[in-house]
């Protein structure tokens, strides 16, 4: 397999794949390293996973220049994700010893619960953000006392097998979390069937996610999914305009739209649609577009030819309110770009993954409920407005699991994060993900 540097098309890394016999081993090492890994004290368990957090953050720099030459991200965003994995990880150190279990008074005796670890847990991250996906697996699988097998997107490895070595660096026990790099449908899959791999955790496309709800059927495998968006950035007339005009840019064009949460539909009340619009295009006008190295640029190119070329087929011939620029030569570049297109059309409703976005009017708030929810995603979402009576009106009516107010922030690592619908099942982050990871056992203690 030949890695390029989608900003170059320079040949940056060539490996062999793993195979599903690799799978197996890994899987293999994963569960002999499970008793004891399940066993270690809660305290040392804790203190192995903050050194690994601490090791990280040893390599920001490193594992930026690998997420950035690997796939195209800017290496300010890269620099604040490979920060981000470390706090991702020192958070859920701190959880190992405070998801506990409860104690419930009945009849004769008392019944108590554990969060009992699942053993061996099948991790598959996708390559639009691949450390930060890796630490939001790898976090609470470790510290639930679960062993890992880690797939990253085959396209973008680079800094993921690096933080799998970080970890055995930190002195994380040998087996305890794997790395094997393949194709979905071979070393991916394998993950799906393996007996010994107890539960999936997979971030990636809805449709795939829907397969391997079906190969998890088989074993009634455990599995959470955080799938595809369409999300909707709702802009009412009585909200600070300039404030939510100026957000706009950066909430769909980050890492060049390739984002579940990107804010691609952007909803505004119709007496306001000529003033935000035009704000939103002076917005976007200084969203610059170039070379990832350069801390200057705020968005580079897409990951790979091929997802240009996905991309293109939305957008080649798209009557567009704005077209940004892109720089010449060798490159995967695509413009930023607004449009205002009929409301039947397929870019209103799929999920593209690139730096495009449409702009939707609506009468009232109503409207702007029901055209939001006319979606088989419903990841995230925004809401503007200055009537805080309405904003809880409207975010309690969305049909999203992660939601943010005069504001496009969608995750942190202490909130749960996740979707309804076909964009997922499960949540990730805060503590709620940590029953994701075990499995609740009730005991009746006798008295
Ligand atoms: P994207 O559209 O973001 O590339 P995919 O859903 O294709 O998302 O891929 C996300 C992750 O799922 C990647 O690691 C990919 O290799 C993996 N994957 C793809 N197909 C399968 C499959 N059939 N079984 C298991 N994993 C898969």
């Amino acid at each position: 397999m030949i890695l390029r540097n989608p900003a170059t098309e320079e040949v940056i890394h060539e490996f062999r794949h793993a195979t599903v016999d690799d799978v197996d081993t890994a899987v293999a090492k994963a569960k002999a390293a499970g008793p004891a890994w399940r066993a270690m004290a809660p305290a040392d368990r804790a203190r192995l996973m903050r050194r690994f957090a601490d090791k990280v953050a040893e390599h920001v720099d490193e594992l930026a220049l690998l997420e950035t030459q690997n796939m195209g991200m800017p290496i300010g965003s890269a620099r604040w994700c490979a920060n981000a994995v470390s706090d991702v990880l020192h958070y859920f150190a701190g959880a190992v010893e405070k998801h506990t279990g409860s104690s419930i008074p009945v009849a004769g005796g008392i019944d108590v619960t554990f969060h009992e670890p699942l053993g061996v847990v099948g991790l598959i991250t996708p390559w639009n953000f691949p450390m930060l996906m890796a630490s939001w697996k790898i976090g609470p699988a470790l510290a639930a006392g679960n062993t890992a097998v880690l797939k990253p997107a085959e396209i973008t490895p680079l800094s993921t097998v690096r933080i799998g070595e970080l970890a055995l660096e930190a002195g994380i026990p040998d087996g305890v979390l794997n790395v094997v790099v393949g194709p979905g449908s071979t070393v991916g899959w394998r993950l799906v069937e393996h007996p010994d791999v107890r539960k999936v955790a997979f971030t990636g496309s809805t449709a795939v996610g829907k397969r391997l709800m079906q190969g998890c059927a088989d074993q009634v495998k455990r599995l959470t999914l955080e799938l595809g968006g369409k999300s909707a950035n709702i802009v009412f007339a009585d909200a600070d305009l300039e404030k939510a005009a100026a957000a706009a840019p950066g909430a769909v064009f980050d890492n060049s739209g390739q984002d579940c949460c990107a804010r691609s539909r952007v909803l505004v009340q119709r007496s306001a649609y000529d003033r935000f619009m035009e704000l939103f295009i002076d917005a976007a006008k200084a969203f610059t577009v170039g070379d990832p190295m350069d801390p200057a640029t705020a968005m580079g190119p897409l990951v790979t030819a091929d997802h240009l070329a996905r991309v293109k087929k939305y957008t080649d011939g798209l009557d567009t309110v704005f077209t940004g620029e892109v720089p010449s030569g060798p490159g995967y570049w695509h413009p930023v770009m607004i449009a205002a297109p009929d409301y039947a059309d397929p870019i209103c409703h799929e999920e593209v993954f690139g730096p495009v976005v449409v702009v939707i009017p609506f009468d009232d708030e109503a409207d702007a409920i029901r055209i939001c929810n006319d979606s088989d995603y419903g990841l995230s979402g925004s809401v503007w407005t200055q009537d805080g009576s309405k904003a809880i009106r409207v975010v309690r009516a969305m049909e999203a699991g992660t939601l943010s107010v005069n504001s496009n922030s969608s995750v942190r690592y202490s909130t749960p994060f996740g979707g309804f619908k076909q964009s997922g099942l499960g949540r990730e982050h805060s503590m709620h993900v940590l029953d994701h990871y075990t499995e609740l056992k009730n005991v009746f203690f006798a008295t």
